[in-house]
């Protein structure tokens, strides 16, 4: 709460509290750096097997290889990214680059502010539009024979013979297992068949400014804790993490703040959309997503928990999820997943 990166509000820190103990509990260093491990397995997968669904989804125009820079707005705020850098060099291979301020100012002349200069993280993949994406997946899901179904999914109970049935627009379905994937609202509906997810919600905003400066990639500006993005919309600012009740704030105070940092560092021009949008991040007090079988019903699967990375993560375990529902070997160790660890 003493930086713009999370912000929480005391009234809703109750429905917070065992979540956040638990999110402590796994902070230790020695439980964080084995959660990083088994983290590690799974991202470094990630954009490839975003890669063998891109081009057969027509996706491409959508999807920047450049990777993003974080701006450092000090020498020694630079300083300590530069360590990091170092660190995560070692011991996960990430690559990245330090580049000084006159670097950062030929790479984007639109901004007025260059800090003390970035760090470029080359490998992560960026998108312009992320909906797009995932409706060319939908797309491509339907095109190799799926089928897309809209109901409720409150309505999934075990089937009198055997599996699960689950009300539709289109009727009743009934099959032989049900995946919840449910992002946040996932926890709501285990509790009615036994299960019980301890989540910590961190809820984020974003907003679209148009008619000022452009960038060519993603900048994340650490010391006001918000990333500013070149998407199809606009520029798009959007926030860390807000603890806030199931609504969310009614004054997204993250993004004002965020909003006048982004003023300080080039022309954002005006927003696009009368109000901002917001989203909740599904995050596992263990840091880590719920991949697998539900431990006390046959047919029931879960995928869920992909906190901030749900988009990166989805293709990679949901694979995971398809293969270990098909009784294969899995690509990467599942047992980090498991839903049996709560
Ligand atoms: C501000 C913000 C920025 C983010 N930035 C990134 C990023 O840069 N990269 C990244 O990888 N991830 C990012 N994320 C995280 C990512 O959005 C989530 O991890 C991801 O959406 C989780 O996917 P999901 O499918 O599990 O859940 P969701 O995307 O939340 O989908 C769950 C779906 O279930 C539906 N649903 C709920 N209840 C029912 C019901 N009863 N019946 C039927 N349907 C129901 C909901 O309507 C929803 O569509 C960001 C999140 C936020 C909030």
């Amino acid at each position: 709460g003493r930086t713009n990166d999370v912000v929480y509000s005391v009234a809703s820190l109750p429905r917070h509290l065992v979540p956040l103990l638990r999110y402590w509990w796994h902070s230790a260093p020695e439980r964080h750096r084995r959660i990083s491990q088994s983290y590690a397995a799974i991202i470094a997968l990630a954009a490839n097997e975003h890669a063998a669904l891109i081009p057969e989804a027509g996706a491409d125009p959508l999807v920047r290889r450049s990777g993003y820079r974080s701006l450092h707005r000090t020498e020694a705020a630079l300083e300590e990214a530069a360590a990091v850098v170092d660190m995560l060099a070692s011991e996960y291979g990430v690559r990245a680059r330090v580049i000084g301020q006159a670097e950062l100012a030929a790479a984007e002349p639109a901004l007025t502010e260059t800090g003390a200069g970035a760090v470029h993280w080359l490998d992560p993949w960026t998108v312009s539009e992320p909906g797009a994406l995932v409706s060319a997946y939908a797309d491509l899901f339907t095109r190799c024979g799926g089928t897309l179904f809209n109901g409720d999914a409150a309505t999934l109970k075990p089937a009198a013979g055997g599996g699960f049935e689950v009300r539709c627009r289109d009727g009743r379905i009934d099959a032989e297992a049900a995946v919840v994937a449910l992002g946040p609202w996932s926890p709501d509906l285990l509790r009615r068949f036994g299960y019980r997810f301890p989540m910590v919600r961190k809820r984020g905003y974003h907003r679209h400014f148009d008619g000022g400066k452009k960038l060519h990639l993603p900048l994340q500006d650490p010391a006001f804790g918000y990333v500013l993005a070149p998407m199809a919309k606009g520029l798009r600012v959007t926030t860390g993490a807000e603890l806030s009740g199931r609504q969310g704030s009614l004054r997204p105070i993250q993004l004002d703040r965020a909003e006048i940092a982004a003023r300080g560092l080039l022309d954002l021009g005006a927003a696009v959309e009368a109000e901002p949008w917001s989203g909740v991040r599904p995050c596992m007090p263990d840091m880590l997503p719920v991949v697998g079988a539900a431990p006390r019903h046959k047919g029931l699967w879960m995928n869920f928990g992909h906190g901030h990375q749900g988009l990166t993560l989805g293709p990679a375990t949901g694979r995971l999820l398809a293969e270990c529902m098909a009784g294969e070997q899995p690509f990467v160790d599942a047992s980090a997943f498991s839903p049996a660890r709560y």
